[in-house]
């Protein structure tokens, strides 16, 4: 007979068992139990609005009710879980809906690299294949760029091929500043400059990866015609653009791709976050066709085949992306959102609103007040995040599935919040 494990009482098991690492939970001192569109429980059964989600993993809320049915048929039904990248049907069907729902009603032809499910490894693919490709090792970055948090794992790895010993190196990056980074400084002006003078000190660049909002640096926002620049810069010197959708992604922008509309188009995409619908961990890089030069295997992974999420991400694809009108609905949020975000942003002198679309927040320019205004929200059961260098933005990323009471009701407590955050700090 199995022992009988004692009636969990408490939360004592994480103080006496988790790693330091973990972060959000210090915020949040209560177990989550139940969820369910924008709203979570507690094991108190106390209600929270949702305005982290899954730190934009969960853009059409959690739980939704197609996917957890389409995913709790395939599993009674005897489907596949776990697949590596053999063909499966929920891959199959994915792919499918991809191609049909996304890639050809927006004219883009690229291949779909299923990479392992974080942001980070289809990232590192990304970086793998630019320097592949072009047989280059620098890559330009930018300025409060977030990328992901790995960094040995391959060059702890032994083989040589998997290392691709002659063309990767993992600190070979060049920083350089964003869009709007040094005011009224042209900063592609500064990147076109540095790569046509061969004596920069820049090497010449394998890529330029970028972010067209910048998630968790800031919520800074690239404008149309630096983001037609760097692509025209990338071109001119031979490098790759990489656009780091794993956050903006998948609606967030108010677009199924955040640069849809800015006449750019990458050679390769990364997404995560919220491509599995469900919060499943799940991530691709999508590849011109051409670029498409990868030794079978030569980037693989144990979970490449999460059918689980295959089978939400389609859901998900055929639920929100079949027509125009989700799409119209995250908008308008947006603007709403937008709006509500100016007024609450007068509450706190020298403050602003930055971002764009569902992914915007207001800059308090204080990590400190930031801080007081999310613990303030935490104590109206309003679970919001900040953002930036200095933790001084107050972000914002509900579900996109958010209805507009709920929104509004999230905006009051932020509101009320910054109105009363002030007076708690010594600003
Ligand atoms: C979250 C994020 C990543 C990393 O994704 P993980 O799944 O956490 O590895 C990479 N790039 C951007 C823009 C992100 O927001």
């Amino acid at each position: 007979m199995m022992s009988e494990r004692p009636v969990s009482t408490g939360n004592e098991v994480f103080a006496r068992r988790e790693s330091r690492v973990r972060s959000y939970s210090r915020k949040y001192d209560v177990v989550f139990e139940e969820a369910r569109g924008s709203l979570v429980w507690d094991t108190e059964g106390r209600e929270y609005l949702d305005f982290l989600a899954g730190a934009g993993a969960l853009n059409y809320g959690h739980n939704d009710p197609d996917m957890a049915d389409a995913l709790v048929a395939h599993i009674r039904g005897g489907g596949i879980t776990h697949g590596l990248d053999l063909f499966t049907r929920p891959k199959m069907e994915f792919l499918e809906a991809f191609e049909g729902l996304i890639l050809e009603p927006r004219g883009m032809d690229y291949r779909v690299q299923f990479t392992g499910p974080t942001g980070t490894n289809a990232v590192e693919a990304a970086l793998k294949l630019a320097r592949k490709v072009t047989g280059r090792r620098n890559v330009i970055a930018f300025t409060n760029g977030f990328h992901g948090v790995s960094q040995g794992a391959l060059a702890a790895t032994g083989n040589r091929d998997k290392r691709m010993g002659t063309t990767l190196s993992l600190p070979d990056v060049t920083r350089l500043p964003y869009d709007g980074y040094l005011g009224s400084v042209d900063t592609a002006d500064l990147l076109d400059r540095m790569l046509s003078d061969h004596s920069s000190g820049v090497d010449e660049p394998a890529a330029i990866l970028l972010e067209t909002v910048q998630g968790e640096g800031g919520l800074n926002v690239a404008s149309r015609p630096w983001l037609r620049r760097i692509a025209a810069i990338a071109k001119t010197y031979g490098a790759l653009l990489i656009v780091d959708d794993i956050q903006a992604g998948c609606g967030r922008t108010g677009s199924f791709f955040s640069f849809e509309g800015t006449g750019v188009t990458p050679d390769l995409i990364t997404m995560s976050k919220s491509i599995s619908g469900f919060g499943l961990p799940m991530a691709l890089l999508l590849l011109k066709p051409e670029l498409d030069i990868w030794k079978p295997g030569e980037h693989n992974g144990t979970f490449r085949g999460n059918a689980h999420a295959f089978v939400t991400a389609r859901v998900a694809l055929e639920k929100f992306w079949g027509d125009r009108s989700f799409q119209e609905d995250v908008v308008a949020s947006g603007v709403l959102l937008g709006e509500r975000l100016t007024q609450i942003a007068k509450l706190v002198p020298g403050a602003r609103v930055k971002g764009r679309g569902m992914m915007q927040g207001i800059d308090v320019r204080d990590g400190s007040v930031a801080a007081e205004i999310c613990r303030l929200c935490a104590r109206q059961q309003l679970i919001v995040e900040t953002a930036g260098p200095d933790d001084e933005i107050v972000k914002i990323l509900a579900p996109l599935t958010t209805p507009t009471q709920l929104l509004h009701h999230g905006l009051d407590i932020i509101e009320e919040s910054a109105a009363a955050g002030l007076h708690d700090v010594a600003v």
